[in-house]
């Protein structure tokens, strides 16, 4: 093809990912049911919505009735921006470089302030620009990452009420050093401890946010009192439990007040699949693709897919991985490779090229769920979502 006639070769993507609609929706239904008609949801969407695409996600939730994202910089803020159709509100939770602050402020981005040289920086822009900054006072809660220590929070207030004009006080929060975890209930215990008596610093000056937010998902769901006016919800909304924990502990006290077990409510809302690319008829005592590490004991059918690790799927799962198609559960055979996988589909009759893969997701009753995934793999959920790459298209589904 000569260079610059603009049509690609190749239109079918190796793999791709299926957002369900329904399944985000059911999600952000279980988790206004949870905290409430009062208290607001910000849809956590850093590390591109987890691994979801941003700007599907953004979509889905403002049908929904999202009004508050969440990212980390300043790049996923403009990406919220540019896929928001409503009259919605971005928050930078974390790296706004110094650069970055006029763009967050000219464009009402709220962002977190963890050091008073960046409260200073905002008030000396929003004098500049004209346009008021919308901080969010980060505290030192007992996490020991980020957070105004005692002292600067005081020098902090001192600040806010030099400067009403350019310094809107919208949010007081923090976060907690692991409420997914039963082990960290007294460290989260204090951190609320040590919010809310900063919290009534602040009052006792007549200083009140317009919000305070604390909780992650597992603390929305483990500690209500954490939920206050907001709660910036991360991995619950894509269905995925924060933690084992979290979701016996939810599922228990449900069945408490319910009288009777209750299925679990949150749904997986991705779906990675491939296609089968080509099957093959191996002899026995025959070693498959790279190697020696699969020796065929029988005759078997060799099914290839077109993933491999320079498409997300792996290393680690060679000999180990699992797929499901025809809705049957295949074995990873062989060593994963750079652009291909091979599997073995010997139990399973009829398999041929173009048959759906799922490489994450449920197909009939057979699932491979991100836990299982990263439990061979030892990545966490989270880990699991965000390493799929970018360029496998996302594409939303009813
Ligand atoms: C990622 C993040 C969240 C969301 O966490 P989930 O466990 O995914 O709900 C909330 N707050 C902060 C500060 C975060 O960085």
């Amino acid at each position: 093809m000569s260079a610059g006639s603009g049509v690609s070769p190749t239109t079918v993507p190796a793999s791709r990912i299926e957002i369900s609609r329904r399944a985000y929706r059911s999600n952000l239904d279980l988790l206004r049911d949870v905290v409430g008609p009062g208290c607001a949801i910000s849809s956590v969407v850093k590390g591109n919505a987890y691994g979801h695409g941003i700007g599907n996600i953004v979509e889905l939730a403002e049908e929904w009735g999202i009004r508050h994202f969440s990212v980390f910089h300043a790049g996923e803020a403009r990406a919220v921006l540019d896929a928001s159709k409503k009259d919605t509100t971005v928050m930078v939770m974390g790296f706004l470089a110094a650069e970055e602050v006029e763009w967050a402020v000219e464009n009402r981005v709220a962002f977190f302030v963890f050091d008073l040289g960046r409260l200073r920086e905002a008030r000396d822009v929003a004098g500049r620009i004209g346009k008021p900054a919308r901080v969010h006072l980060d505290l030192e809660t007992g996490m020991n990452r980020t957070g105004l220590s005692r002292e600067d929070f005081a020098e902090a207030l001192d600040l806010l009420q030099r400067s009403p004009d350019t310094l809107r006080f919208e949010g007081l929060c923090t976060h907690y050093a692991g409420a997914e975890s039963e082990g960290n209930h007294l460290r989260v215990q204090r951190q609320i401890e040590v919010f809310e008596e900063r919290t009534r610093t602040a009052a006792a000056r007549g200083l009140r946010p317009s919000v305070r937010h604390t909780a992650c998902s597992a603390a929305t769901f483990s500690y209500p009192q954490t939920r206050m006016d907001l709660v910036r919800a991360g991995i619950a909304q894509y269905g995925f439990w924060p933690s084992q924990e979290t979701r016996m502990r939810f599922l228990l006290q449900r069945e408490e007040e319910n009288g009777e077990p209750v299925p679990d409510p949150l749904r997986r809302v991705m779906r990675w699949v491939t296609s089968v690319m080509s099957v093959k008829t191996v002899e026995p005592g025959q070693f498959v693709g790279y190697g020696t590490s699969y020796l065929t004991t029988r005759r078997q059918r060799i099914a290839t897919i077109p993933v491999g690790y320079g498409q997300g799927f792996p290393r680690v799962l060679s000999n180990l991985g699992h797929v499901v198609v025809r809705e049957r559960r295949a074995p990873v055979v062989g060593v994963v490779n750079m652009n291909l996988t091979t599997i073995d589909v010997t139990e399973i009759p009829g398999v041929e090229a173009g048959d759906e893969v799922v490489l994450i997701g449920r197909q009939g009753d057979e699932e491979i769920s991100v836990g299982w995934f990263g439990d061979i793999t030892r990545m966490l959920n989270y880990e699991v979502l965000v390493r799929i790459p970018r360029e496998v298209p996302r594409v939303v589904a009813p």
